[in-house]
């Protein structure tokens, strides 16, 4: 193994320096075990032909047999293309190629009978295959079977490099895997899981014998990844809750009770007394809390961040809320100022707009501890801000925030702070014990009383104008309106413009109401001034971007229009959708689509249409788009990329490997027996170049 790993890829054959370059970029393949692991993201039956009249809607990639009956070269220069029209007897299919024209066409001929293997997309009224992959009858017969189809990029289908290009430089490394190969994982869970060898489950992965075979290969494979994954994080988890001291918060005091007693706004939930109480016995453990906090929005977490605090405050220290934009800072400085106003707490606010000379006096205080709470963004975290008793930190809505710059607290104090972590992302089971499985995690699973369930609605564009009556019709009761637009990169033009366009009919539709107006790229203090217009109830109305997606805090808003609700992920829309329904009154949340929906994207819509709870969404949103698609929101938390375990689809593997790293941990927590250092090798290569976990919190 360890010679496949120092074998450069360029010196396969067939490969060279050029390609290796390429296949390093595109897919970070550079040695021939890189190659060993780039596994097949499916496979094909390739005894199964189609006829091409049987084809439907989405399909894969298949197979048809059949003859070219013309070829034709169109365009010129960069433009030229190859166009040939291909026919089973059943239908027509057209056959395009961009790249390589003159040698394909050399290469096959009108008349002679050919396997077509490729993706069919219907182009113009016909089936069409771009760059299918052609075999004669006699080659396709040395391929039989179950084969698998490698993941590629766009430019290296230009450059020619095709799945079967791949398998084929695959082929020639497999036979020298060494026939001893010693197997990493240890002994004791491969007897227990009844696992399939290394050496047997790569070549299996390849060169599929059977599909029962394949199943069991991939298994082994996924186990194996999963389990290095479990291993650093649980190794990690259990160091830490020796070795790192915590601040011992033993009282509640004089803020805490005051507050509860004189100040509590409403009656606390009962999920959020017991998550109380649950922060409050970590802190009173005397180890360092790292925790996460997870509510459907509107669950009430600024409440409880609040009452945290006030426990840091009584027993002698200094508190810090962090949230990702300035706006949400800012909320949160304003509510907890009036919550906090009876009792005497200086709290102050800390973003990238505050003034130098405001900045100067926040440094003051925080160092000679006469600042008890300070909220900010970003900002709280540059080095210059240094604290005289940092107890806990509290991050709000953490999916903005990188594990790098969790990470970054730490440097603060030689006792590091108490963590929590706040996120209205509910996070599937899988994923927490992934991504987060260094955190303990309390949920909030009530909402307040007297709330009613979002409804949601999905309408086209020809039903606009019942839209806005709904709309007239709320605001007319005295409601507020949140109409969203999509503007993914902060500088597509056509986005600003639907934007502004968007914002000119809401201002005609609506002449008697106030219209505030929110995107990215407007300058910091014009976005607060008409922010605040709207969380004042100055203005009626807000169209904004994204920018809202997360925290805002206005109750009397009861409609929440999504306009091109398509192009949002789930995650982002229920986000979206918990800006309203935060009063009694009846919320509505309305999904508008302009284009006609394919199936995919309607099913997509329809899981908002039918729940309100985070939790399905949630899951849902992984199954359809897959971990790493969730917006980035756990991205930055994934420490490695994941070959062949898919975190949506392979719960129970996770959970298999979870126990297994506990088990072998619990015998040697130092990973220093014989049979577990192949294990502990292959976990450090994997871990030690990317994350340094003995900084993260
Ligand atoms: P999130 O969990 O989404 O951050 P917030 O903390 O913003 O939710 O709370 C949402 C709304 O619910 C706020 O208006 C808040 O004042 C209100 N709220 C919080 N806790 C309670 C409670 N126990 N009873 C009634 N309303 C509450
Ligand atoms: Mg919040």
């Amino acid at each position: 193994m360890e010679r496949l790993r120092h074998s450069d890829i360029k010196y396969l054959k067939g490969v060279g320096p050029a390609r290796a370059e390429l296949l390093k970029k595109e897919l970070g393949i550079s040695s021939y075990y890189d190659l060993l692991y780039h596994f097949p993201t499916h496979y094909i039956d390739r005894s199964k032909i189609y006829t091409i009249s049987s084809l439907e809607g989405d399909v894969a990639m298949v197979q048809v047999k059949g003859r070219f009956i013309s070829m034709a070269t169109q365009g010129e220069g960069a433009k030229t293309r190859l166009v040939a029209l291909f026919t089973d007897g059943t239908g027509l299919m057209e056959v395009v190629w961009f790249q390589r024209v003159k040698a394909i066409r050399q290469a096959y001929h009108i008349g002679e009978e050919y396997i077509l293997f490729g993706k069919p997309s219907i182009f113009n009224g016909r089936w069409s295959m771009a760059h299918p992959e052609i075999d004669t009858l006699e080659s396709a017969r040395a391929r039989e079977g179950l084969r698998g189809v490698y993941p590629l990029t766009e430019r290296l289908r230009a450059r020619g490099i095709t799945s079967r290009q791949i398998g084929a430089w695959v082929q020639s490394i497999l036979p020298l895997l060494p026939q001893r190969l010693i197997d990493p994982l240890p002994p004791e869970i491969l007897s227990s899981y009844r696992l399939m060898g290394l050496a047997d489950a790569l070549r299996e992965v390849h060169n599929p014998q059977s599909t029962a075979t394949l199943e069991k290969a991939r298994l082994r494979l996924k186990f194996e990844e999963l389990f290095y994954l479990q291993l650093n994080i649980l190794r990690y988890t259990r160091q830490r809750s020796q070795q790192v001291e915590g601040l011992p918060f033993p009282r509640i005091g004089h803020f805490f009770n005051t507050f509860y007693q004189q100040c509590l706004p409403f009656p606390l939930t009962e999920a959020q007394k017991r998550v109380i109480r649950e922060i409050r016995a970590d802190m009173g453990s005397g180890r360092q809390m790292n925790r996460l906090l997870q509510g459907d929005v509107g669950s009430g977490k600024t409440l409880v961040a609040l009452m945290c605090m006030l426990i840091a405050l009584d027993n002698g220290y200094q508190a810090c809320l962090m949230a990702p934009t300035e706006i949400l800072a800012h909320q949160h400085y304003d509510t907890l100022c009036e919550l906090l106003a009876p009792i005497g707490i200086n709290v102050k606010l800390l973003t990238g707009s505050t003034t130098a000379k405001a900045r100067r006096l926040i440094h003051e205080q925080l160092e000679d501890g006469s600042l008890h709470i300070l909220i900010g963004t970003h900002a709280v975290i540059e080095d210059k801000v240094k604290w005289a008793r940092l107890g806990l930190v509290i991050i709000d809505e953490q999916h903005r925030f990188g594990v790098a710059q969790r990470a970054q607290l730490w440097k603060k104090n030689a006792t590091p702070p108490h963590v929590l972590v706040m996120t209205a992302t509910p996070i599937p089971r899988t994923l927490a014990m992934t991504v987060y499985g260094d955190l303990d995690v309390s949920v909030i699973d009530e909402l307040p009383p007297g709330r009613r369930p979002v409804k949601t609605l999905l309408r086209y564009e020809e039903r606009r104008m019942d839209v806005y009556r709904g709309v007239g019709q709320q605001l007319r009761q005295g409601r507020q309106v949140y109409i969203v637009y999509p503007l993914i990169k902060e500088s597509e033009k056509s986005d600003l413009k639907s934007l502004e366009e968007g914002y000119e009919l809401i201002r005609d539709t609506f002449r008697d109401y106030r219209v505030a107006y929110v995107h990215g790229k407007m300058r910091q203090d014009e976005k607060d001034f008409q922010m605040s217009l709207f969380v004042k109830g100055e203005a009626q109305i807000l169209v904004s971007t994204t920018v809202i997606e997360v925290g805002v805090n206005v109750p009397n808003a009861t409609i929440m229009v999504i306009e091109n609700a398509e192009r949002f992920g789930l995650s982002q829309l229920h986000q979206l959708r918990g800006r309203v329904g935060r009063g009694a009154a009846q919320s509505y949340c309305i999904l508008m689509s302009k284009v006609k929906l394919a199936r995919e994207t309607r099913q997509r819509l329809e899981v908002m249409t039918s729940t309100t709870d985070g939790f399905i969404v949630a899951e849902a949103d992984l199954k359809m788009r897959g971990p790493g698609d969730l917006e980035g929101t756990l991205q930055s938390g994934m420490p490695i990329d994941l070959k062949i375990a898919n975190l949506a689809h392979d719960g129970q593997v996770v959970e298999l490997a979870r126990q297994a790293a506990s088990h072998v941990l619990d015998l040697d927590p130092s990973l220093s027996l014989p049979a577990h250092q192949a294990a502990a090798r292959e976990m450090h290569l994997l871990f030690d170049k990317t994350v340094d976990w003995s900084k993260i919190s």
